[in-house]
């Protein structure tokens, strides 16, 4: 199969995603968007559709597809409101695949369905104030005379609705990876986009924790589990460029200046070819990677190129975009002002641009690279 062909069922998955974003998401994004609105009841419908375990196996709980069809969810649910995308890409990369992954068979079958069919929500808390791109900073510590977690986590995705969190913890002068329950979400974060979605703190009291995987293996998980969630973000990217280029491909037809519509004008008609290749190759890196997950191959370098690459797409694109609305283009009477504030993040969360940047050099050099 070559690198653009979709099978049948990757083909099916995108098609119901797209039709249920377009009609269920789309139209109530804006609103979303100026009211910061946590759409609580779509995550139960999207769990109905499949959506929210595409990629777990069927004897857990989920629909059994592969990382690439999981890609095409992500993408088409971005292009209709990112907040959205991003809700679901941390439920499934962060939340549940770590628990598939480095879970005991016990853990799996108790917690991995309710999560695969949209029941709960799942959160992954790495970051923390002081501890960012280096996370191996983290001040949260694991009592194990007590087997529990005390500290603080920021900025964390899904945080206020979230019932599952895999959290990260200092043992000893190791990090070690839980899950808890127990928790309390107390800063809800005003942000700059992305205002469909939940980024809370999270406050972690003594709470009582389980072990994901084994003592000591914190860093590995985490580390693991973002190389995979950077390539959901990097199709969130997509999505959003994607929807950024539908808005002024349209309107680039009908607006008209000096007697003709301004997509007449080679200045906006090259922009629009410009944009719209970059789109193709950004989704030709996602989907590059998202290949090799599925054969079981290293994809970490691949992962970081496609979030790299689609993530400044999305963020310069989206400005574009803007650029061709003229006026319009800056108001909440069109949705690129909304493209362009969701897009930043992209650039900055699962691992920075510059962190990306590192870990590509680091195949190239290997460990003199800085
Ligand atoms: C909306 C949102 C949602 C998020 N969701 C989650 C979540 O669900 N779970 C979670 O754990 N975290 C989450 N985060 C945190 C996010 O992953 C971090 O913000 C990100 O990893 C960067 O860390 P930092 O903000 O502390 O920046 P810092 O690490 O302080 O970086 C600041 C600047 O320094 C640069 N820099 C740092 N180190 C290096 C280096 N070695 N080389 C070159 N440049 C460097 C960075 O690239 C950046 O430009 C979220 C953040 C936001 C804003």
């Amino acid at each position: 199969m070559s690198l653009y062909e979709l099978s049948d069922e990757q083909r099916d998955i995108r098609d119901l995603t797209r039709r249920f974003a377009d009609e269920e998401i789309a139209p109530h994004a804006a609103q979303w968007d100026r009211d910061h609105r946590f759409p609580l009841s779509l995550f139960s419908q999207l769990g109905e559709l499949g959506l929210m375990g595409v990629c777990v196996p069927l004897e857990h709980g989920g629909v059994g597809a592969d990382f690439l069809s999981y890609m095409l969810v992500l993408e088409e649910l971005s292009r209709a409101d990112a907040g959205v995308g991003v809700t679901v890409a941390v439920h499934i990369s962060a939340g549940t695949l770590p628990v598939l992954s480095h879970g005991t068979a016990e853990q799996i079958e108790r917690i991995v369905p309710s999560l695969a069919q949209g029941h709960e929500l799942a959160a992954f808390a790495l970051t923390e104030a002081d501890s960012g791109s280096d996370a191996a900073a983290m001040r949260a510590r694991y009592d194990a005379a007590t087997q529990t977690v005390t500290g603080s986590k920021q900025w964390i995705t899904n945080g206020s609705y979230a019932r599952h969190v895999n959290v990260f913890a200092r043992e000893d002068d190791r990090v070690s990876g839980f899950i808890t329950r127990t928790f309390k979400a107390v800063r809800e974060e005003r942000k700059m986009g992305l205002h469909s979605s939940s980024t809370a703190d999270l406050v972690f009291e003594a709470s009582p924790v389980e072990r994901l995987g084994p003592p000591g293996g914190g860093m590995r998980i985490a580390l693991s589990t973002l190389d995979g969630g950077r390539i959901g973000i990097a199709a969130q990217a997509v999505g959003i460029a994607q929807a950024a280029l539908e808005v002024a491909t349209s309107y680039a037809k009908e607006r008209t200046a000096f007697g003709r519509p301004i997509g007449g004008f080679q200045a906006i008609s090259h922009k629009l070819a410009d944009m719209q290749t970059e789109i193709e190759a950004a989704r030709a890196l996602v989907w590059r990677a998202a290949r090799l997950k599925d054969a079981g191959r290293p994809h970490t370098i691949e992962g970081a190129q496609a979030k790299l690459f689609a993530s400044r797409v999305a963020r310069h694109w989206t400005g574009e975009a803007i650029q061709v609305l003229g006026g319009y283009g800056y108001t909440e009477d069109f949705p690129a002002e909304r493209y362009y504030r969701d897009a930043k993040i992209t650039e900055i969360y699962e691992g920075t641009s510059e962190i990306q940047r590192l870990v590509i050099a680091r195949g190239l050099l290997g460990d003199i690279a800085g």
